[in-house]
């Protein structure tokens, strides 16, 4: 799943190719807006914000796109062949005189007046790659429903805006705690831990393209995508189990050794194990 650093990459690889100039081209691959031609637009800038890509245009237009589980955008020169899946999973075309900007995908992907953004933004918690950061207000937003476990209170976006699955698995593993573990009863020292955690991973990987949490050579993580192999710090298998509230299951891993907390009585290490490459963002 994208996280915050992939969405991070992708406005930039936008902003990059499309920022200040005119469009060419605008193709719109979904049925409602099938007729909608941007061209001769200027686009003004692609933003970040928690997963959600913002692109505006001149006149006062916002492409609003999300990635989902599967989404990218993708940019190619002129001539090039555009490499991002087969041509029936493109869903926009943004061309300019030298780059055109393919996005694949796209599960969500909406015009709206720029001044209209909040409404499908204005929900998130304070972004962590965001000017908006704030990390009082993301962590009393974590804690302020105690009995919920950690790990959904860090994947919610209406807490803090960028964690996605694979963070949420190192952050818990980082706090020494499990992703079970009601929010409330995360001890005192590492909660105040917690937002310059997350910050410093999502900053650490917003410019690589292998996501890294370890900052060791040979591992890029602790325990996301690892069940059944050693836990590096203690050589406990790491084990793995879906999390969720009944209507999204996530592969969840964490090493028994080193989070305390508590946890299922059964993970379901073959379920996940080959399914969920490391990187799947
Ligand atoms: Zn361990």
């Amino acid at each position: 799943m994208p996280e915050g650093d992939t969405v991070w990459q992708a406005a930039r690889r936008l902003h990059e190719a499309l920022t200040g100039k005119a469009l060419t081209l605008s193709d719109f691959r979904v049925p409602k807006y099938a007729t909608v031609d941007l061209s001769g637009r200027r686009v003004l800038s692609t933003i970040p914000r928690g997963k959600h890509l913002l692109t505006r245009f001149e006149g006062g237009l916002t492409l609003h796109t999300h990635l989902r589980m599967e989404g990218a955008w993708k940019v190619f020169g002129t001539g090039e062949r555009w490499r991002g899946g087969p041509a029936y999973q493109i869903r926009a075309i943004l061309g300019t005189v030298d780059r055109t900007a393919v996005g694949y995908r796209l599960q969500v992907l909406e015009l709206l007046r720029t001044t209209e953004e909040e409404q499908v933004v204005g929900h998130l918690g304070p972004d962590l790659l965001g000017p908006d950061w704030d990390p009082e207000l993301a962590l009393a937003n974590v804690l302020a429903d105690p009995a919920r476990q950690l790990g959904e209170a860090l994947l919610d976006q209406r807490n803090l805006a960028g964690i996605g699955n694979v963070y949420k698995s190192e952050m818990c593993f980082l706090l020494g705690v499990t992703p079970w573990l009601p929010a409330g009863a995360l001890p005192a020292d590492r909660a105040e831990k917690l937002p310059g955690l997350a910050k410093r991973l999502l900053e650490a990987n917003r410019d690589r393209p292998v996501r890294q949490t370890t900052g060791l050579h040979r591992h890029d993580l602790f325990v996301y995508g690892r069940a059944s192999r050693p836990c590096l710090r203690c050589h406990t298998p790491v084990r793995v189990a879906d999390q969720g509230d009944g209507t999204q299951e996530r592969p969840t891993y964490w090493c028994p050794t080193c989070q305390t907390g508590p946890a299922p009585a059964a993970g379901s290490p073959q379920r996940w194990r080959d399914r969920y490459p490391r990187r799947t963002g």
